[in-house]
């Protein structure tokens, strides 16, 4: 694959893409086994954070406003709902055991995030919380 002259490098690429591998193993995820999409999303985060400086969701339009955005900053608030819910994250990055074996299909993920008005009222949490390890408080 070419480097993009402007986008990130294939190395930097393969470096998160080992990274990402390396964090879900350690947290008991599974990345989606498809390791040219995984770099192709890895690829997105790496372009998200030199465009806004923070590594925002690659399937999701941000806000350059990181208060705004920290909900969707990956591994974003809503990924251990959805792997539960649907066996994949809203990118499919990470999947869930059953996707992973075969026992499941994927099917496309619906938007959990909540509209831009209603995570702006006051005293709204923008999604669940999630602990230290990236895991969701019940
Ligand atoms: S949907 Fe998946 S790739 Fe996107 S931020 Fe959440 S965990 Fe990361």
């Amino acid at each position: 694959m070419a480097d993009d002259l402007y986008g990130p490098g294939q190395q930097e690429i393969d470096k998160l893409y080992l990274r990402l591998e390396r964090d879900a193993k350690q947290g008991g995820y599974n990345l989606n086994p498809d390791v040219e999409f995984v770099k192709g999303l890895a690829k997105g985060l790496l372009v998200n954070e030199m465009r806004y400086g923070y590594r925002a969701c690659p399937c999701r339009l941000a806000s350059d406003d990181k208060i705004q955005d920290k909900d969707i900053i990956c591994p974003c608030n809503y990924r251990d709902a959805d792997v539960a819910e649907f066996g994949a994250c809203y990118c499919a990055l990470y999947v869930s055991g059953a996707v992973l074996k075969g026992d499941k299909e994927l099917g496309s993920i619906p938007e959990r995030r909540p509209p831009a008005e209603e995570r702006q009222k006051p005293g709204k949490a923008s999604g669940p919380e999630l602990s230290a390890a990236g895991f969701m408080k019940l």
